[in-house]
């Protein structure tokens, strides 16, 4: 058995599973609680005379949360497409689902700095009909309720930080992390070694940008011959308007302001109760070494057809979250020896429609669907595990993420620039002019500061955060209090700079240091030097983290790698 890195020292307790699945998402849920279905119906068919395969026995089904609890680190816009659900539960109402409302009306704006334009027509990947506005951090919690009483058996506070690997490199399973360390890594007195799980099967259902997945994929060489994974970046808030003032399910989407020199939208969801979601998301691959989806965000609402829905209301709620982009080209190869990879970590977003749960749903069906299949065989092998990726193949994941196969990175090149191609792509099954178009990671794309904002920089109007009021609108370091984020200040950092002199020496005076921009939790601060006023370090206030991921993708020298924290430390959300 081998590990990347895992300390050879320390004895760690060992146990054995048949099927790990790392995260407890919508995916990893979805996957958990088929598993337990599949096996319930497979033992049925055995005892019955109906099938000659072994029965599976007291089966070990295992789900590693890195949160506190499930649904602490869960946060999505979110219209949910049922399709997968119904599948999945298909007495999902008489279950408790917290589905929040209905869409029943919808619009799209173009808004430019004032005025605001509707369009005659929702266009078609709008379109809401059937769906519903949910919180993903309560869906995930109900989804979690649901395994748990089929018997899996969920780990919250739990962190998978290495895969472990057989001679022949094949997946055997995960080692999680250790807790109790103080700042210089040295053991606390309440110390716990991380634990070995032994798992015929390992599901990688980690969410955007799996910090143990990305490393897999490069050992196991998942992304040959693919795009490489890209991302856009979503923040959103939640806001409190007085009783009686909002009717719940209306959808709106707008294009145009705020965004001046990146690719991106906004979302303004109605929720019962009177709250109001308030969405941004923008492309990680722009030119601007200035993007801040939370100063953007920020900056929306001072439209005055945005400022009006929301005049009087109170955020009561924020968080950010990086979503794969790359779609259909992105995706990695989805199996190996021993493993097998579903939802966001494997690109699964339709990012036309901005839809991706109920593809992380089903995805985590058809894994496991496999995995019940590999455990009746006995077989793990690549070979074996290779009929998941037909099964994606054959169902309604490929169907959509095929037909939009082109379109983000079409649409990198500028909104009204991409439309005679999206319209082609329309026509033709999302062929185009040029099919595969390539796409290259998103830090690559980053410009000098003085490129894209000339010689006013920084101190542009546009680069500007309206005055916060603590009500509606907020600097970033208040927006953080309300995500509930902790973690424990006597811990490692859990943010991996290499090479600090690079944001000191080049980076601040070339890029203006995108970091402090882009991280929608102002961990990284550019602060004078002690002494010396006129340099500039990098401080890292990692206890801020939110866990969006961005950092890890847009750093333009690659120079940060996340890495988990301990288990348990993060944002808490509960209604996002
Ligand atoms: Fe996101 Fe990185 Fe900032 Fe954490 S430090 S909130 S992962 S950008």
């Amino acid at each position: 058995m081998s590990t990347e890195s895992a300390d050879q020292n320390i004895q760690r307790e060992v146990m054995e599973a048949d099927v790990v699945i790392v995260g407890g998402g919508a995916a990893g849920l979805s996957a958990a609680i088929s598993l337990m279905d599949q096996i319930a119906a497979h033992n049925e068919r055995v005892n019955s005379g109906k099938s000659n395969e072994a029965v599976i026995q007291d089966p070990m089904v295992i789900v590693l949360e890195k949160a506190s609890e499930v649904g602490a680190h869960s946060f999505s816009g979110a219209v949910l497409d049922p399709c997968a659900l119904k599948e999945l539960i298909p007495d999902y109402v008489e279950k408790g689902c917290p589905l929040e409302t209905p869409v029943s009306e919808e619009a799209v704006y173009y808004l430019a700095k004032k005025k605001h334009f509707k369009l005659p027509v929702v266009p078609p990947p709008f379109r809401n009909e059937g769906n519903f506005t949910i919180s993903l951090s309560k869906f995930n919690r109900w989804l979690a309720s649901i395994a748990e009483s089929k018997g899996v058996n969920i780990f919250p506070g739990f962190v998978a930080v290495e895969a472990l690997y057989d001679e022949q490199d094949n997946v055997i399973g995960v080692q999680t992390g250790d807790k109790g360390r103080d700042k210089d890594g040295k053991p606390k007195e309440n110390f716990e070694p991380g634990l070995i799980i032994k798992s015929k099967v390992t599901i990688f259902a980690e969410g955007t940008r799996g910090s143990l997945f990305k490393h897999v994929a490069t050992r196991l060489n998942l992304y040959e011959g693919k795009n490489p994974d890209v991302y856009e970046e979503g923040v959103k808030e939640i806001i409190q308007m007085p009783k009686g003032t909002v009717k719940a399910g209306q959808v709106i989407h707008t294009l145009g302001f705020p965004l001046s020199k990146s690719i991106g939208g906004t979302f303004i969801y109605t929720l019962p109760e009177d709250r109001i979601v308030v969405g941004l998301v923008g492309y990680l691959d722009t030119r601007d070494p200035l993007f801040d989806p939370h100063k953007e965000l920020q900056r929306l609402k001072t439209h005055p057809f945005i400022y009006k829905m929301i005049e009087g209301g109170q955020v009561v709620a924020y968080g950010g979250k990086t979503l794969p982009a790359g779609g259909w080209y992105s995706m990695p190869r989805l199996y190996h020896g021993g493993m097998l990879v579903c939802g966001d970590s494997a690109s699964m977003v339709d990012v036309q429609k901005l839809k991706g749960i109920h593809l992380a749903m089903k995805s985590g069906m058809l894994a496991a669907e496999t995995a019940i299949a590999a455990l009746a065989a006995g077989d793990y092998s690549r070979g074996f595990l290779y009929s998941y990726e037909q099964k994606v193949h054959a169902s309604y994941i490929k169907k959509q993420l095929y037909r939009v196969r082109n379109f983000h990175q079409t649409l990198g090149i500028g909104i009204f620039e991409s439309m005679p191609l999206i319209a082609l792509q329309e026509i033709t099954g999302g062929r185009g002019l040029t099919d595969k178009m390539a796409a290259t990671v998103d830090r690559s794309h980053t410009e000098p500061l003085v490129e894209v904002w000339g010689a006013e920089g920084a101190n542009s109007e546009d680069a500007l955060l309206p005055k916060p009021d603590g009500k509606l609108f907020f600097d970033k370091l208040s927006s953080v209090y309300l995500t509930g984020t902790q973690h424990d200040e006597n811990s490692p950092n859990h943010l991996k700079v290499s090479d600090t002199s690079v944001c000191s020496d080049v980076c601040y005076e070339k890029f203006h240091s995108p970091c402090n921009h882009f991280c929608p939790a102002n961990v990284y601060e550019m602060v004078p030097v002690v002494g010396d006023e006129e340099k500039k370090r990098l401080q890292v206030n990692y206890t801020n983290c939110i866990h969006c991921q961005t950092c890890d993708l847009k750093c333009p020298f690659d120079n940060i790698d996340w890495t988990a924290p301990e288990g348990g430390g993060g944002p808490q959300y509960t209604e996002t």
